[in-house]
């Protein structure tokens, strides 16, 4: 069996055709002992080539993101991959060699689920894609059971809290325990898997979300309410370029001599890094 083929239909369909016309004994040749059989998923995100794949289940990550996937684009480092559609959990590099079965997806907080796969680069904010998801979730809960119907809502709150640079440690514990309340109480699979994501990112990448409340910092300037610009006072020829383009006013100084940005008039809009034929303004 080829290890990669694309199909047009759902994989778990896609099964079927081969398990009739080859048999469930061929069929189970493939794959695990625990896992038999083959898995399509929809691999997308930051990598080379997107699109439907099947590999046999204890396939590892790092097989379908570097050999059948490509590796990441623009020479970026990996930095996480999401499995398992909106529920799912987020994996690191130190899953790349695990293979992918159903216990060992489990053990790692992810599941397979419908088969989703994002990649994410260096360059994604783990924090920003935990409140993405559970955003997705909380939009699809039907409202019918109480924990899911409040406790998503109050989960996507606190995420929002935390990005916009009011988080507190506390909001840490909250997340896992409101995520551990709606799992143990929720009625159906969406509620029970709605805080996959934010559970595996908070297990994974726990400093990104101290960066954010302690430091009050996004490591990848994604929260653009986290992030200040500022000149570099070494760099700046003091040309007044960016002053007289910043839509609010927010750049002064005198000619010849290091420009300023005043913080609370500045709405983070870029156009003076534009400008800055010396590389003087950027982002911290
Ligand atoms: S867990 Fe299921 S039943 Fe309960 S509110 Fe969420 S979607 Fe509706
Ligand atoms: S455009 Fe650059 S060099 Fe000119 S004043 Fe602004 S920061 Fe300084
Ligand atoms: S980012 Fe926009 S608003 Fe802020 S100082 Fe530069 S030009 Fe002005």
């Amino acid at each position: 069996m080829e290890k990669t083929h694309c199909y047009k239909q759902c994989g778990d369909l896609a099964n079927v055709r081969h398990i009739i016309m080859k048999g469930a004994d061929w069929y189970r040749s493939h794959g695990t002992e625990n896992s038999p059989g083959t898995k399509a998923f929809a691999l997308s995100g930051n990598v080379k080539n997107t699109g439907l794949i099947e590999v046999p289940m204890g396939t590892t990550l790092r097989e379908i993101i570097f050999d059948i996937g490509g590796g990441i684009p623009g020479g970026k480092k990996f930095k996480a991959v999401q499995i398992g559609g909106p529920s799912g959990g987020c994996l690191a590099e130190e899953h790349l060699d695990m293979p992918l079965d159903f216990d060992s997806l489990t053990d790692a907080g992810a599941m397979i689920g419908s088969g989703g796969m994002v990649v994410m680069d260096e360059d994604t904010c783990m924090v920003s894609v935990a409140r993405f998801f559970m955003n997705f979730t909380q939009n699809e809960s039907c409202g019918k059971c109480i924990p899911c119907r409040e406790g998503t809502k109050r989960m996507l709150q606190i995420l929002d809290k935390i990005i916009e640079g009011k988080g507190e440690m506390e909001d840490l514990y909250l997340l896992e325990e409101l995520a551990d309340t709606i799992t143990h109480t929720a009625l159906c699979g969406l509620g029970k898997t709605a805080g996959n994501p934010v559970v595996s990112s908070l297990k994974y990448f726990r400093d990104e979300y101290i960066a954010h409340i302690v430091d009050k910092r996004c490591p990848t300037k994604t929260c653009t309410k986290l992030v200040t610009i500022e000149i570099d006072p070494d760099l700046c020829k003091g040309c007044s370029k960016c002053s007289r383009l910043c839509p609010v006013g927010a750049i002064s100084g005198k000619i010849k001599e290091a420009f300023k940005i005043d913080k609370d008039k500045c709405i983070k809009c870029g156009a003076c890094m534009e400008a800055c034929a010396f590389g003087a303004i950027r982002e911290v």
